[in-house]
């Protein structure tokens, strides 16, 4: 695999100071794919110093000049949707399909639509005798995980240069190369040097040297809770904005009205695909007793279906990690319906979709987040118990709600304490603000809500 051996910073790939090098690995077959630079302090602190330099001039650039701008990174970008496919693949294991239709796909449409709203949001507005000014808040930090490589990125670095802030990138460890694509689209989308800097690294050393530095303005970190709650501390006592996209355990609630089968369908999809590395997974499947079995029936079919479709794990630690939290299930009393404890190939860091029945709500894997291919079937007596259920964990990113009525979903739907809820299996939205109540975050990305986190408000009086 193709991959730069230095970092992107001020407007050029240079090499870093660290010799430290980050072995990328194909999940599917173990090889190493490609090697690329373990950034250490010291490039941290230079990409943060050309994001400083850079800052003052590209703040003052127009709007329209920014939009421009990522119209072209737009455009760079779909020029390489296949290439972004292909290295998805190679870091992640996805199947390239599901490479091409998301991981390539979504984030070109999530940078299109930050090229619209550079152009048409109210940077200005008016109150009473007051200008109000939306002015971009600095230096941003952007700490991103490998489950969604390429949109984790876009996803805070769109929004940031819309806003005018300048950016320093630092991926996961895992998938660096299709950060690299990035900043080589980024390149050619004629970002003036130092507004946009890429340093790949290690989370303890160089995450946490870019999170600390004292010449960032905000850290938008999306990661495991861990680290968000070290990284929120952090900035907090440093007086920095902060934004937290961490786990979630989100609740899919079938209402007696529901049609069955397309709600057990959906959701064992939404729960197997990319293996289950998806934060907003619906990994909870709350059915009404009277209902129960035969949904089980149905869950344990369809995930039968994906037996080969669906790609390994990212690596050997997430997958012993996964096949820990489906032993610990049956050990707490979970039934094995579909899936394994062990490992269905010799090569490779696979799981298979996984589906425990009998779950109940003080079981571990009712609690935690799995991050693997792996659904829990609860039941539920009543509407209030279902409630209970489904605001019964510390997280809070997403959820749906099925029901014959769309109304009586809605009801339900309002009644959540989280992020985002799919009524009766509606469609991805990438204006939708996304983000958690509770321990699932602070903050919201995506769309105009979006852009707003990376807006300082400054008044003048007349
Ligand atoms: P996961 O691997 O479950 O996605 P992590 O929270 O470990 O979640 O990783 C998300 C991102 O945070 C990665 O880019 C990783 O390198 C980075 N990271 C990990 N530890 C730290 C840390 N202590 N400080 C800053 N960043 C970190």
């Amino acid at each position: 695999m193709k991959a730069h051996d230095g970092i992107y910073l001020d407007g050029a790939w240079r090499p870093a100071l660290s010799r430290d090098l980050i072995d990328v690995v194909d999940p599917v077959d173990e090889q190493v794919v490609a090697r690329v630079p373990a950034a250490g302090p010291d490039d941290v602190d230079a990409a943060v110093r050309a994001a400083r330099t850079a800052l003052p001039g590209w703040a003052a650039t127009a709007p329209a000049e920014r939009a421009a701008r990522l119209t072209a990174l737009r455009d760079a970008l779909a020029a390489r949707q296949e290439e972004i496919a292909e290295t998805v693949t190679a870091e992640l294991g996805s199947p390239i399909g599901f490479s091409r239709a998301v991981h390539a796909a979504v984030p070109i449409a999530v940078a299109g639509s930050y090229a619209e709203l550079a152009a048409s949001h109210g940077f200005e507005e008016t109150v009473g005798n007051s200008t109000v000014l939306h002015e971009p808040i600095g230096v941003v930090a952007a700490i991103t995980p490998w489950n969604y490589p390429l949109h984790q990125i876009v996803a805070k670095a769109a929004p940031a240069l819309a806003a005018g802030c300048t950016i320093v990138v630092k991926p996961a460890e895992d998938t660096p190369l299709v950060a690299q694509l990035f900043a080589e689209a980024a390149h050619e989308a004629g970002l003036p040097a130092g507004v946009l800097n890429l340093v790949t690294g290690r989370g303890p050393v160089a995450g946490q040297a870019l999170a600390e530095h004292p010449g960032v303005d905000l850290v938008s970190f999306t990661g495991s809770t861990a680290v968000g709650r070290v990284i929120g501390a952090t900035a907090g006592a440093a007086v920095k904005k902060v934004a937290l996209e961490l786990g979630g355990k989100s609740a899919n609630v079938i209402l007696p009205s529901a049609d069955l089968a397309r709600a057990v369908n959906v959701g064992v999809a939404n729960v197997m695909s990319n293996s289950g590395q998806t934060c907003s997974a619906w990994t909870r499947m709350l059915v009404h007793r009277d209902r129960y079995d035969e949904a089980v029936e149905l869950a344990r079919t369809a995930a039968a279906k994906y037996g080969d479709r669906i790609g390994p794990l990212v690596n050997a630690k997430q997958q012993a990690r996964v096949l820990g939290y489906i032993e610990k299930g049956v050990a707490e009393g979970a039934r094995l319906v579909a899936g394994s404890t062990e490992p269905p190939r010799e090569r490779g860091y696979f799981v298979s979709p996984t589906v425990l029945a009998d779950v109940t709500p003080e079981m571990t894997v009712a609690q935690e987040e799995i991050f693997g291919p792996v659904l829990s079937v609860l039941r539920y007596d009543d509407e209030e118990d279902a409630l209970r259920i489904a605001n019964g964990t510390v997280y809070g990113l997403a959820g749906a709600v099925w029901a014959g009525d769309e109304a009586e979903a809605v009801a339900f739907a309002r009644r959540m304490d989280t992020g985002q809820v799919d009524i009766n299996g509606g469609r991805f939205n990438p204006l939708a603000p996304f983000g958690g109540y509770k321990q699932s975050g602070v903050g919201r990305e995506l769309g105009a809500h979006g852009l707003t986190e990376y807006l300082q408000t400054k008044s003048l009086q007349f």
